[in-house]
């Protein structure tokens, strides 16, 4: 039987489970064998347990051309240094500190030297803001179009790690800075470029969206954040960092911390250019805020005696609060109707 005869069998797509759900199929079966792997797969980022007082933190993330960029609007130095900044806010999500990166590039002979050289100039940046040691990677060709790997160690006191896991009844649910920014940076720099592909004669029209744009193409990992909340002595009792949207991260939050988690529509913090944007490009900025990803903001639950403590800090914005799992997850809009956070988010446009 020849090894390239097409297994019959072997049909099932993809979608049929989904990106978590397909982690999940392929992980379940693997067990861990070295007590120095303190948390496995399922978190932000692996726990290893090599020293005394501290917890190192491993993570990984791949950007793909094409699917998580376009090099038609994506400056390349830009890439390099939002590939690291998302890695590094992996980091934060475990209320750590990052340490070292390696960087593996597959590229295809359509990039010259110079191209290389802007990406890399991006990861310097980026490894000069996190004070990250670039040690080592690799690189290789590729058939078709560029492909960047980061994996990144950090480290934390293993009295301050946070999980996904953690949240308790009627703990409160806070957010750092504002949402739904990067999502609308995207559909302008989307928007111009089909402008450009029917007449390249038009220059794109980027005024006065520097905020989203700034969003979308230079996002900052929130380290100092995770500094404040050290010197505000807050512990989160659980932590991820909002890359697929809000409401995806609420979605693995309760379901890895056994609770239900409810919203507040009037206190989901979006910044009055991200609300003007979308009412220009008639989307509901709620929407962009729940479901658009990218933001690289940090989502937590405290403690209710905690919040005293970070109530004055704008960049803290307490949106909801933990409940038993029974109520399930729910979004509470301004009229105060309820509606259950689905794994797509709740649309407000679907509903009408
Ligand atoms: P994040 O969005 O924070 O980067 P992901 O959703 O990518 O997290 O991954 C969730 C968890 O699954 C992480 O612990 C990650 O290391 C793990 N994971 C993702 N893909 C794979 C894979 N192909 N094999 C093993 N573990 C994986
Ligand atoms: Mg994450």
């Amino acid at each position: 039987m020849s090894i390239f005869k097409e297994n019959k069998q072997a049909t099932t797509p993809i979608s049929n489970l989904g990106e978590f759900g397909l982690i999940e199929h392929i992980t379940k079966s693997f067990k861990t064998q070295h007590n120095t792997t303190t948390k496995g797969v399922g978190d932000d980022a692996a726990i290893l347990n090599f020293s005394e007082e501290k917890y190192h933190l491993l993570s990984t993330d791949m950007l793909v051309e094409g699917v998580h960029f376009d090099l038609s609007y994506f400056p390349l130095k830009h890439l390099g240094y939002k590939a690291i900044a998302v890695n590094v806010s992996d980091i934060c999500a475990m209320n750590g500190a990052p340490l070292q990166i390696t960087v593996s590039i597959a590229v295809s002979n359509r990039f010259p030297i110079e191209s290389i050289e802007e990406l890399y100039s991006g990861i310097q940046a980026a490894c000069s803001t996190y004070n990250l040691d670039l040690v080592g990677g690799d690189t290789t060709t590729s058939n078709q179009g560029l492909v960047i790997s980061i994996s990144i160690l950090g480290e934390v006191s293993k009295d301050k790690v946070t999980y996904r896991a953690g949240a308790k009844e009627n703990d409160l649910l806070v957010v750092t800075g504002d949402l739904g920014g990067a999502y609308l940076g995207l559909q302008i720099l989307n928007r111009e470029k089909q402008i450009f592909l029917e007449n390249p004669e038009v220059q794109p029209d980027l005024q006065g969206n520097d905020y989203s744009l700034q969003r979308q193409i230079k996002p900052e990992a929130r380290v100092k954040l995770v500094e404040v909340l050290n010197k505000l002595e807050i512990i989160p009792t659980s932590m991820i960092d909002v890359s697929d949207g809000l409401t995806s991260e609420i979605l693995h939050l309760s379901k890895n911390s056994d609770v239900g988690i409810t919203i507040y529509e009037d206190k989901i913090p979006i910044d009055h250019t991200t609300m003007n944007l979308a009412s220009e490009l008639n989307l509901n900025p709620i929407f962009c805020a729940l479901n658009g990803g990218e933001d690289y903001e940090l989502l937590f639950t405290i403690k209710q005696k905690d919040y005293e403590k970070l109530k004055k800090d704008v960049d803290f914005t307490i949106i909801g609060h933990v409940t038993n799992k029974s109520e399930g997850n729910n979004f509470i809009d301004k009229a105060g109707a309820s509606h259950p956070i689905t794994a797509q988010g709740w649309d407000p446009i679907l509903e009408k």
